[in-house]
């Protein structure tokens, strides 16, 4: 049996960010990872020497670990903003952000997210389920809240945009809670919102997945790849063993960083290694997006003064983005699909689904969008070790449920510490949540260590 100090289930962002402290701090380490690769929920492809993120890409000022991290790996930031006027596509008109026809009132969708800010500001992120109404926002989809709380249709619909934009899920599925506790986590709406100033503001030259590419080697132990952990026990010396199919670890201590799906179908016990281990997970995530790249040789809607930036109020896409700035010239459209539309597309064949996108983006953009160079399709929800893009979402009632316990998985004094971006209560579902999360499990567990000695 291979032995070592501490084990990190997962080798994502959370889990090689333990791994590199860990190791930093003087622990031997080694990271078992069930995919054929490391990375998870970040994904490089490279299209026309470009490299394109299928997953996680975006990062703003306030995600201050994750930036600080990437300056000490040499990976740079590149600015996200494209000039131009922005389209929107509801109830069936397309308009444009510059055209004085305004896509929705102003007002309604201010007074709206100024509600949402009000709101969100009485949910403590450590502990959604600790507010005082807790159990009737937990039940509340966001869908329901808005039909009894807004009286402008406005204020409706971009209440439906928000959801499927910022959470990959559908407003009818999603808890007023989760919302709630989202926004405050996330650093607030406006900022989750915006590009330039908000969370989509730069991305990581070379992939956000280049952070996990360069943590992997700085690790004297290389990760495990194709090792799924399926069990951690205690032996009869005390030891922690994590085991699956073929192999079996003995540790001191175990950094679980893996999403609460996944996470739930890893067998703990017996008992012995402490009430950290009994950790609630959270359910299966309704929601779920499809990421698409379509690429063309430039980006020709710039000659029309468009951004490339579009958001629509049905299917198949949703929203687009232009990410071709710092591309050599190349034209780069990311288009999202969410929740019910996301599903939607998957059960096409593959022709009917390309052709469906780019009659859309021909709608939008001219006869030109038919023209690619590559078209580039990323299903999060079939991966099998994620089940959560762009994170989980717990199922309604779950935080009020959990009340105080929610992030139960952090105090000292365990064996088992759990990271991954569903354990952060800051930028929950973010990279920069995965990062603090790793560095948390990290920093514990070391503290615990020490007092123990
Ligand atoms: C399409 C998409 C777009 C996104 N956009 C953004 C964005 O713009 N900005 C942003 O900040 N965030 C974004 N995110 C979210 C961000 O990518 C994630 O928050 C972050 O990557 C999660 O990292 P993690 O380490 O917590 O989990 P993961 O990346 O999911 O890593 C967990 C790892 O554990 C492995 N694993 C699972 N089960 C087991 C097991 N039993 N044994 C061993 N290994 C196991 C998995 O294979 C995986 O490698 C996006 C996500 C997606 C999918």
């Amino acid at each position: 049996m291979t032995e070592t100090d501490v084990v990190v289930v997962g080798a994502g962002l959370a889990g090689l960010t333990a791994a590199a402290e860990l190791q930093a701090r003087g622990r031997k380490q080694l990271v078992l990872e069930a995919d054929d690769r490391i990375g998870g929920r970040t994904a490089g492809h490279r299209v026309a020497g470009q490299l394109l993120d299928l997953g996680g890409a975006y990062t703003g000022d306030l995600h201050t670990e994750v930036r600080a991290l990437a300056a000490r790996l040499d990976i740079p930031m590149q600015p996200t903003e494209a000039p131009g006027s922005a389209l929107f596509d509801l109830r069936g008109r397309v308009t444009r952000a510059d055209s004085g026809i305004a896509a929705y009132s102003a007002l309604a969708v201010g007074n709206l997210l100024e509600l949402l800010e009000e709101l969100s500001a009485d949910v403590d992120p450590e502990a959604p389920g600790a507010h005082p109404n807790a159990a009737e926002l937990d039940r509340l989809t966001v869908a329901d809240w808005a039909g009894q709380q807004l009286t402008h249709p406005d204020a409706r619909l971009f209440a439906d945009l928000l959801v499927g934009e910022m959470l990959a899920t559908d407003a009818t599925e999603l808890s007023m809670l989760h919302l709630l506790f989202y926004l405050r986590s996330g650093g607030g709406a406006h900022f989750l919102t915006a590009f330039s100033g908000g969370a989509q503001q730069d991305r990581f030259v070379g992939g956000a997945h280049a952070l996990c590419d360069r943590l992997a080697p700085s690790l004297a132990e290389p990760p495990r790849l194709r090792t799924l952990v399926t069990q951690i026990r205690t032996d009869l010396r005390g030891h922690l063993v994590v085991q699956g199919p073929g192999f079996a670890v003995e540790c001191a201590h175990a950094v679980i960083a893996v999403p609460p799906g996944p996470a739930a179908r890893i067998a703990i016990g017996p008992a012995g290694t402490g009430p950290g281990a009994s950790r609630p997970s959270r359910s299966r995530s309704r929601g779920g997006a499809v990421k698409l790249h379509i690429v063309y040789d430039r980006p020709f809607w710039a000659d029309a003064g468009l951004s490339g930036w579009v958001t629509a109020d049905r299917g198949p896409v949703r929203y687009v983005t232009d990410d071709s700035a710092g591309r050599d010239g190349l034209g780069v459209l990311v288009a999202f699909l969410t929740g019910s539309c996301a599903a939607a597309y998957a059960a096409q064949p593959p022709a009917r689904r390309r052709a469906d996108v780019l009659g859309s983006l021909s709608r939008w953009f001219g006869a030109a969008a038919e023209r690619t160079l590559a078209y580039v399709e990323t299903d999060w929800r079939s991966q099998p070790f994620v089940e959560g893009c762009y994170a989980a979402v717990p199922q309604r009632g779950w935080w009020a449920e959990a009340g105080t316990t929610a992030f139960a998985g952090r105090p000292a004094g365990e064996r088992i510490r759990w990271a991954g971006t569903e354990q952060s209560p800051a930028f929950y579902g973010h990279l920069e949540g995965a990062v603090r999360s790793g560095l948390d499990a990290a920093r514990s567990l070391l503290d615990t260590d020490q007092g123990q000695g």
